[in-house]
């Protein structure tokens, strides 16, 4: 994984962002939510990926360093919404009348599917590759590799070999 620091002052305002909307939706449920996982481990041209079982939030590194007004205004309650919405509704389409309850009357964001960023510094081809726990993002050398039965790559996390996900997301995961 190539390394996109994130300044300390930058994750500060994330995760003050992200408790902030979480002690508002808290105050709107009279519960108290777990924090989620956040990390910035997300790959490719999406922001930001929610992802329902692990309530984990994965933000895109080299996107939040250019937009990072953006990034707490609007992806970080775009990202817990979904979160949200799966605790509270179960599996429900991702950006439906639900995720738009969320994000307008509790987390009084406006909601916004996209952001409008710039991606030609993210807009380099990658293919998805799924495995037991997470998802990848291949270079076209290495899905070549795959597809030319050269090679298997496995996650070093879970052991699973990696499998081609074409364009589409496993269910469980949202962006
Ligand atoms: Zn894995
Ligand atoms: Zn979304």
């Amino acid at each position: 994984m190539k390394p996109n620091r994130i300044p300390i002052a930058l994750h500060q305002a994330v995760m003050s962002c992200l408790r902030a909307k979480l002690r508002q939706a808290g105050d709107y449920f009279n519960t108290t939510f777990p924090e989620p996982v956040l990390n910035y481990q997300q790959r490719g041209t999406s922001a930001g990926t929610a992802w329902l079982d692990k309530w984990e939030i994965r933000l895109n590194p080299v996107l939040l360093l250019a937009n990072r007004d953006t990034f707490i205004d609007e992806v970080i309650p775009h990202e817990l919404a979904h979160l949200l919405v799966f605790r509270q509704f179960g599996r429900v389409a991702p950006h439906g009348k639900q995720w738009r309850w969320m994000m307008e009357n509790v987390l009084h964001t406006e909601p916004h599917r996209t952001h409008g960023f710039d991606l030609a510094t993210v807009r380099t081809t990658t293919f998805h590759y799924l495995c037991g726990c997470q998802r990848h993002e291949l270079t076209v050398r290495r899905h070549n590799r795959i597809m030319r039965g050269e090679s298997l790559y496995r996650c070093r996390q879970c052991g699973d070999v990696l499998r081609f996900a074409g364009d589409n997301n496993p269910e469980n995961v949202v962006e």
